[in-house]
């Protein structure tokens, strides 16, 4: 079903309203296809490059059997939308990607388990539910760690570092009434991550590796390739080919890693969509992820994905967005999302600029 070509000018449902659909939706009109948007009220960039789009709650049936029964696939562009929307819609239609990946992303103890599975090395950590969980990883743990919320954190997000000062009867006090891993802090030297788009028949692309810099939990900059030695670039490529065939992935899967001063990577977490840290592709590859997703779904050819020259991505966000007039020179590409920028560490836009 994967392998049919959908004809040009087919719909493709792009399921929540971000800047990563805004760029899903513009490589639809690149290669020929309309795009439909689905999301709730708020500040929906992909609203206004989308040939059609619905403002509706998750939970709204009426306006999601509309969505449905409007498109020919159905894609994501962030991974907390309600499983069950996914279910509703595999019943009729693809999903790019399917919801056992989904619900694996959406749920930290999963892809933590999914990825040792798959042979990659996962930080230790401990799911904390009450005091006494907590207890028994704080003191396992004997040292510095990070708390993480089990489901729904990104951008650092719904995380709070903790030392061998703190105390259970502390910590506890401040994450009562939901769910944590205890996530043991990793001394890495970069971090790292990885994007494979995969189709059903098991026809996959790996984009050259990008290190990412952030700050404050928040993506900073990026840039390709990273300096990696061969024999990690292959085994990271290798393992994420093997996680997203475990998976049984159908579009795009970005998987973040720390990598330690032994040249090893150390899992930290995955996103099954279009990643920030490769940005850069719209400029770097000749074939962009979106447009490689849009490809991916619609059944055209995998576009090349070669690298030859280095590249960096830099975000701009609530905090830095008056820097824009600095970039306004030649070698920069810019990319502004056209959000409203009041709340704090809020994605607004992003510089491509090649480095040599
Ligand atoms: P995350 O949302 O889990 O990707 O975390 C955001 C950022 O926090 C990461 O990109 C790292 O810079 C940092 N971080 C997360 N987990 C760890 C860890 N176990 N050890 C050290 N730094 C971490």
């Amino acid at each position: 079903m994967s392998n049919v070509l959908l004809p040009l000018g087919s719909s493709i449902g792009i399921l929540g309203g971000g800047q990563l659909g805004r760029m899903i939706a513009m490589s639809c009109i690149e290669l020929g296809y309309k795009s439909f948007v689905y999301c709730p009220q708020g500040d929906n960039p992909a609203v206004e490059v989308s040939s059609q789009h619905i403002i509706g709650d998750w939970n709204n049936n009426l306006l999601l059997n509309k969505f449905i029964s409007s498109v020919d696939a159905v894609t994501i562009e962030f991974e907390n939308i309600p499983i069950e929307v996914i279910q509703k819609v595999e019943q009729k239609l693809l999903v790019y990607p399917n919801s056992k990946v989904l619900r694996t992303s959406q749920y930290r103890p999963y892809e933590k388990k999914y990825a040792k599975l798959s042979g990659i090395d996962v930080p230790r950590w401990w799911l904390v539910n009450s005091k006494n969980d907590l207890e028994f990883a704080m003191n396992e743990l004997d040292g510095k760690g990070i708390l993480k919320t089990s489901s729904f954190g990104y951008d650092g997000k719904g995380q709070l570092k903790i030392t061998k000062k703190d105390t259970p009867d502390k910590i506890w006090e401040i994450i009562k009434g939901k769910e944590f891993i205890l996530e043991e802090f990793v001394n890495f030297n970069s971090e790292i991550s990885f994007l494979i788009c995969r189709r059903k028949n098991k026809e996959f692309c790996m984009f050259p590796p990008t290190e990412n810099k952030h700050k404050d939990g928040i993506l900073n900059k990026s840039i390709a390739p990273a300096d990696l030695s061969e024999e990690t670039w292959l085994s990271g490529a290798a393992k994420v080919s093997k996680l997203a065939e475990d998976l049984d992935l159908n579009g795009l899967l970005a998987v973040e890693f720390f990598l330690l001063e032994n040249g090893k990577l150390l899992f930290n977490e995955m996103a099954p969509r279009p990643h920030n840290s490769f940005h850069w592709t719209m400029d770097g590859l000749s074939c962009s992820q979106f447009n490689q997703l849009v490809r991916c779904i619609t059944g055209v050819p995998f576009g090349d994905i070669s690298i030859s020259s280095s590249w960096e991505m830099i975000n701009l966000l609530s905090e830095n967005f008056s820097d824009l007039t600095k970039y306004y020179s030649e070698k920069n590409k810019i990319y502004l999302y056209n959000k409203n920028g009041i709340k704090t560490k809020r994605k607004l836009g992003h510089i491509n600029r090649l480095i040599n």
